[in-house]
C-alpha cells in the first residue's frame, strides 16, 4: 500500500478557483459577444428607422415638387383665426367635436395647422391664395408623421414665410419672431443647396422645447424656383432608445461639427441613401453600468460559477478527508520499519480475503537474533530484519501478503489451489532469505518457520491457525533451526 499525500488547503481553494474564473471567463465573453449582437441588432433598426423617415420625406417631397395648383379652394373646410399677429388655420374636425358632429369626423385623425403673417387670414392676399391650393397637401403630412411613434412631426416653411406642420403643437407654439428667424437658419440654405437630397441636421433641441430632434430636410423646387422647405423631426431621444437592452447608450453625432466622445465604440458612419450629412453613431461605454449590467443579465451563469466553486471545495475537502482517513488506517494497518503490514493489518487483510482452495499461514522467525543484535549492534539487527521483510516481499505473489508481528518474526499468507505449490512457495522465500542473508551482515543468518496448510472449508480463523503454525516453528527451533516445519 502506498501512503497518498493529500491536497494541501491552498490547492483546494485555488483549483476551483480557477475552474470557476475559467467558466467566468467564458461567461463574460458570452456577455461581450451579446452585447455586441444587440449593438448591431440596434443598428440595424436605427438604420431601417431612418431610412424609413427617408423615403417619408422624399415622398411628401415629390408631392410638393409636382403639385400643381388645384382650383379647388379647399380653406372653407378650414378654422382660421389671427393670434398674437399670426394668422392659424386647422382642419374643422374640431370644429366638428365642439358642435357634436362625431359621424363627420374621418377615421384618420386629421392634425396639422398652417401659421403665417395677419394677412394669410386675407382671403384677397397673395398668400392667401398660394396656401390654399398647398393645404391639401396637409393631411398627407398629418397621416405620415404618425406611422411611426420617433417622427415628431413634419413640416413646410413656405418661401413667403408662413408654415404648414403637422401635429398642430409645433405651429401653435410659434411666434412671429421665431417664424422670422426661420429662414435665416443656416440648415435653410443648407437644405435649398443639396436640391432633390436629403439633408440630416442635429440633434439639436427642437425650438422653443428642450426635445432633441434630428432634422431630415429636403427643398421644394418648381422648375428653378425654390418654393420652400420640407423638414421632419426625428425624436433623437425615441430613435435611439434601446428599451433597457443595452447598458451604456447609444448615439449620434455630426462629425462635421462636432467630435465623438471619447467614450465612443463601434462607430459606424450613418449611409442613408439620398441623403447628405456627416452622423456617425456610436455606442456609449460606461464600464461601471457594464459590470452592473453583467451582473443582472447572467445572474444565473454567476450562480452556476459560485455553485461550482463551492461544490469543487466540497469535493475537493470530501476527498481530502476520505485519503486522510485511508492514510492513517493505512498507518495503524503498517509497520513502518519494513512496509509490511501489521498484527492488525494482516487481521483486517484475512478478514476480507477471498480465499483459493488452500490458505498457507507461516510464521518464521529468525534464527539466534540476539546474537547478531549482541555481535553487530542494533542497527546491523535493523537492517537484517529489514532484509527478511524485503526478501519476503520478492519471493511472494501479488495474492500473498506478509506482516511483521513482533521483533524478529513474521507472517505469511498464501493462497492457491495446490498444497504442493504452496509448500514449496514458503520454502522458496526461506530458502531466498538465507541465501542473500549475508548481504545484511557479513555472517550471514537462518530463519526458521512453521507453516500451517488448511483448505478454506475448515474455515480456521487467524488465532487458529497463528498458534498451530507457531507451535511448528517451535519445532523447527528445537530441532536444529534452518527449517520450515508443516
Ligand atoms: P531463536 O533462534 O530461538 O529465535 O533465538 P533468538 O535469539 O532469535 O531469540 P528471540 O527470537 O527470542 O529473539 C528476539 C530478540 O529480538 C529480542 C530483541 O532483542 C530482538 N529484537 C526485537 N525487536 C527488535 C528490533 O526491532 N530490532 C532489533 N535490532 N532487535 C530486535
Ligand atoms: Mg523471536
Ligand atoms: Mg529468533
Amino acid at each position: 500500500m502506498q501512503v497518498k499525500r493529500h491536497f494541501s488547503l491552498k490547492f483546494v481553494l485555488l483549483m476551483p478557483l480557477v475552474i470557476a474564473l475559467l467558466v467566468l471567463a467564458l461567461t463574460g465573453k458570452n456577455y461581450y459577444d451579446s452585447v455586441n449582437r444587440d449593438i448591431d441588432d440596434e443598428y440595424e433598426r436605427i438604420t431601417e428607422a431612418l431610412s424609413r423617415a427617408s423615403k417619408v420625406i422624399s415622398a411628401i417631397d415629390y408631392s410638393f415638387s409636382n403639385y400643381s395648383k388645384s382650383s379647388y379652394i379647399l380653406m372653407l373646410e378650414h378654422n382660421i383665426q389671427v393670434k398674437d399677429g399670426l394668422c392659424q388655420m386647422w382642419p374643422i374636425d374640431a370644429l366638428l367635436l365642439s358642435e357634436g358632429r362625431h359621424h363627420e369626423i374621418p377615421a384618420v385623425d386629421i392634425n396639422y395647422m398652417l401659421v403665417g403673417d395677419a394677412s394669410l387670414c386675407d382671403p384677397e392676399s397673395e398668400e392667401y391664395k398660394r396656401v390654399s391650393g398647398q393645404v391639401s397637401l396637409a393631411p398627407v403630412l398629418s397621416f405620415l408623421h404618425d406611422i411611426d411613434s420617433y417622427l415628431l412631426g413634419i413640416h413646410y416653411i413656405d418661401r413667403e414665410g408662413y408654415l404648414m406642420s403637422s401635429p398642430d403643437t409645433y405651429a401653435r407654439s410659434i411666434t412671429a419672431e421665431l417664424l422670422a428667424t426661420l429662414k435665416a437658419r443656416p440648415y435653410w440654405q443648407q437644405t435649398a443647396n443639396n436640391r432633390d437630397l436629403i439633408t440630416v441636421t442635429g440633434p439639436a433641441p427642437m425650438p422653443t422645447t428642450s426635445v432633441l430632434v434630428l432634422s431630415m430636410t429636403m427643398p421644394v423646387y418648381q422648375g428653378e424656383v425654390l418654393q420652400g422647405m420640407l423638414s421632419l423631426d426625428i425624436s433623437y431621444d425615441d430613435i435611439l432608445d434601446t428599451h433597457g437592452k443595452l447598458a451604456g447608450k447609444l448615439g449620434i453625432v455630426d462629425t462635421g461639427f462636432l467630435s465623438l466622445p471619447d467614450n465612443a465604440m463601434r462607430t459606424l458612419d450613418l449611409e442613408l441613401e439620398g441623403a447628405r450629412g456627416s452622423h456617425t453613431l456610436f455606442y456609449q461605454f460606461d464600464l461601471a453600468k457594464e459590470i452592473r449590467n453583467f451582473f443582472i443579465f447572467e445572474r444565473y451563469s454567476l450562480a452556476v460559477v459560485a455553485f461550482i466553486y463551492v461544490f469543487s471545495v466540497i469535493v475537493l475537502f470530501f476527498i481530502n478527508t476520505r485519503v486522510e482517513h485511508g492514510y492513517f488506517k493505512e498507518l495503524a494497518a503498517k509497520d513502518p520499519m519494513t512496509g509490511l503490514l501489521n498484527r492488525r493489518g494482516l487481521k483486517a487483510f484475512l478478514k476480507t480475503a477471498q480465499h483459493s482452495d488452500y490458505i498457507a499461514l507461516a510464521v518464521f522467525d529468525i534464527d539466534n537474533f540476539k546474537s547478531i543484535n549482541d555481535t553487530y549492534g542494533h542497527d546491523v539487527g535493523d537492517t537484517v530484519i529489514s532484509h527478511v521483510a524485503d526478501q519476503i516481499t520478492l519471493n511472494i505473489r501479488q495474492s500473498d501478503v506478509a506482516a511483521r508481528i513482533g521483533g524478529e518474526e513474521f507472517v505469511i499468507y498464501m493462497t492457491g489451489n495446490d498444497k504442493a505449490l504452496l509448500q514449496k512457495g514458503m520454502t522458496r522465500v526461506q530458502l531466498a532469505i538465507v541465501a542473500t542473508s549475508a548481504d545484511a551482515v557479513e555472517s550471514g543468518f537462518t530463519i526458521s518457520g512453521g507453516v500451517e496448510i488448511v483448505t478454506k472449508d475448515e474455515e480456521r480463523g487467524f488465532d487458529s491457525l497463528f498458534k498451530a503454525a507457531d507451535e511448528k516453528l517451535y519445532q523447527a527451533k528445537t530441532t536444529g533451526k534452518d527449517k520450515l516445519v508443516f
